[in-house]
């Protein structure tokens, strides 16, 4: 950090971010490396909590954590991807491979898979590795103010209700986010949630369990992201935890919902539930669901939320889910999240928000929303699509797609499942954020409107 990038410590800007999530805990990382000294994250939880479960760490995550100095101690744990398979669910059938070794050397860093829990544990021990970083878990934040300066009501799961004011506010507390709301409200504008009409199992798989089938473990021991599809739902899976563990999760109708109030996002399942939804899907699948604990089948809602006209409100800026929530099929929206903090770590370096103004932090904002929006909004709708590709039963688009499944395995063309097509992979991880960001902090033309 250069001498001059430093706050004058008498007046260090105060920021609260709201959520101890991927995008919170990669936004106090990310601003605390930029020079910041004044950062708690305010988290309802009473610790980190991840839902055991398995998560894709796609290059464009894995440069922006290398960065924040948390990525070597991730990639130790998690496996490298050296292909993926997108196979029929009911007969296992092959429709299409890609091998993705390619993608090291093409963007510097592999496609790994690994386990939520170690993605943010790093991130949280390379925070509290950072003495501007404080925690206050059981902390609930509601009721946000935007004028004059971002304030809120904190509530503690000991002790009194009270109002806390700083100068930027980032609310990065998920789909549901309380921030969103407030902010919406103020905004006089409406947004709401969007049902999805679909729902995911999470089932994480020991190798003590799978390891009398050799058929089972053998894909245990690949190297391999498989997806299995049907009409309106698939799996996908992969080894984690130094193949350890092999991590599966689905998509499909969310028929267990109906009825449940919209603020329902998860429910405890059935197995036989979870075995008749996946009733045609073939044998190897019915071995692996069977090894499931009665007792232990969770399905999460799906849920995202339409579009915003903006993600920014005087000094306060919505981050990740929040604002862009995005259905698992893409593999980006823990990826998006960091993105978004890896921006806002450039945006509002201390040097470019030195005078505290909340005019200086509101162009400092907009320039993150401008990086930001376009890009992961669109690749909420390619997750949307390509889930719609996946999911499609008898008929005239199904079998189109499976001529471009043919047309693949011949050697040529798109991939229909978009996070493994080459075109689509420039796209995300080819696009260097923190290099679109110090771009747009010179782009005066930009700068100019904001004035005006
Ligand atoms: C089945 C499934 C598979 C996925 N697979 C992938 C994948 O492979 N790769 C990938 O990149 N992404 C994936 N995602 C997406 C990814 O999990 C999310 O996009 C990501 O976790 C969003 O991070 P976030 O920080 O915005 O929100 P969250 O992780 O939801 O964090 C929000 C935090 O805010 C806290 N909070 C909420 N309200 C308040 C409040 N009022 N006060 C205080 N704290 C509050 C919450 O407790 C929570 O800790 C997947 C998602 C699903 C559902």
């Amino acid at each position: 950090m250069l001498e001059t990038d430093k706050m004058a410590d008498s007046t260090p800007v105060k920021i609260a971010i709201v959520g101890a999530g991927m995008g919170g805990l990669a936004s106090a990382l990310a601003l605390a490396k930029s020079g910041h000294s004044d950062i708690t994250v305010y988290e309802m939880a009473s610790g980190l909590g991840f839902v055991g479960a398995g998560i894709q760490l796609a290059p464009n995550m894995a440069r922006i954590l290398d960065r924040l100095g948390c990525w070597a101690q991730i990639a130790a744990e998690a496996v490298q991807c050296g292909e993926t398979s997108i196979r029929e669910g009911s007969t296992d059938k092959e429709l299409g491979h890609v091998k993705l070794d390619y993608i090291q050397k093409t963007y510097g860093y592999p496609h790994m898979v690994g386990h939520r829990a170690s993605l943010a544990g790093a991130m949280y021990e390379g925070c509290l590795n950072e003495p501007g970083i404080k925690f206050a878990f059981g902390s609930t934040i509601s009721n946000v103010q935007f004028s004059p300066t971002p304030s809120f009501t904190l509530t503690p799961v000991k002790g009194e209700p009270h109002r806390v004011e700083c100068d930027v506010l980032l609310g990065c507390d998920g789909v549901k986010s309380n921030t969103r709301v407030s902010m919406l409200k103020a905004l006089g504008e409406i947004a709401d949630v969007k049902d999805t009409g679909q729902a995911a199992y999470r089932i994480m798989l020991t190798r003590d369990q799978m390891k009398n089938d050799p058929e089972l473990l053998a894909l245990l021991d690949a190297d391999r992201v498989t997806r299995w599809i049907g009409e309106k739902r698939h799996l996908i899976a992969y080894p984690i935890d130094n193949k350890n563990i092999y991590n599966i999760s689905s998509a499909q109708p969310d028929v267990n919902f109906a009825g449940a109030a919209n603020s329902t996002y998860t429910t405890k399942g059935s197995k036989s539930a979870m075995l008749q939804v996946y009733g045609d899907f073939c044998p190897m699948i019915h071995k692996m669901l069977n090894l499931v604990p009665e007792g232990e089948v969770v399905e999460w809602k799906l849920r995202v939320h339409e579009p915003l006209t903006t993600w920014v409100h005087g000094s306060t800026a919505l981050v990740g889910d929040a604002c862009h929530p995005t259905l698992p099929h893409l593999a980006q929206g823990a990826a998006q999240a960091i993105e978004d903090a890896a921006v806002l770590g450039v945006t509002l370096a201390p040097k470019r928000i030195a005078d505290r103004k909340p005019e200086t932090i509101y162009k400092a904002l907009k320039i993150y929303e401008k990086v930001r929006k376009a890009r992961a909004e669109a690749l909420v709708e390619l997750a949307a699509e390509s889930g719609r590709g996946m999911h499609l039963g008898a008929g005239k688009a199904k079998e189109e797609r499976d001529k471009v499944f043919a047309a693949l395995k011949a050697g040529n063309g798109p991939v229909p499942d978009k996070w493994a097509d080459a075109d689509v992979q420039k796209m995300i991880y080819g696009l260097d954020v923190v290099e679109e960001a110090e771009k747009a902090c010179k782009d005066e033309t930009f700068l100019a409107k904001l004035d005006s």
